[in-house]
């Protein structure tokens, strides 16, 4: 078995099973601690924030994609941005639709 997200070998007891919301439904995936902690620091921080204006945040972390991805995986970054930007004036629930967002950057980009 290994992590989801970054392919590490899984240690039983130390392994995060996470529900997914995706757009073919939910999905349980397997990820290693530090992805699992990753990932609930996340979502937490999108609750946090998720009284705030979506396209601003969606712009901030635009911003900050320079920084955060590598140059590989920018052009794909930008286009998951733009289908969720996109996406969040059609779904009711933001929260949703930006840890959705957020988890599938994590899964596709390699970080610098
Ligand atoms: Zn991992």
């Amino acid at each position: 078995m290994k992590c989801f997200n970054c392919n590490s070998e899984l240690e039983k007891e130390k392994t995060w099973t996470v529900q997914l919301e995706t757009a073919e439904g939910p999905h349980r995936v397997k990820l290693c601690e530090p992805c699992g902690k990753q990932f609930t620091d996340m979502r937490k921080w999108v609750a946090k924030n998720s009284d705030q204006d979506m396209n601003e945040m969606f712009r901030r972390i635009y911003d900050k994609a320079s920084d955060m991805v590598t140059l590989q995986t920018q052009a794909g970054f930008i286009v998951t941005l733009a289908d969720y930007m996109y996406k969040s004036g059609l779904v009711a629930d933001q929260e949703i639709n930006m840890v959705a967002f957020l988890t599938e950057v994590m899964i596709e980009c390699e970080y610098v």
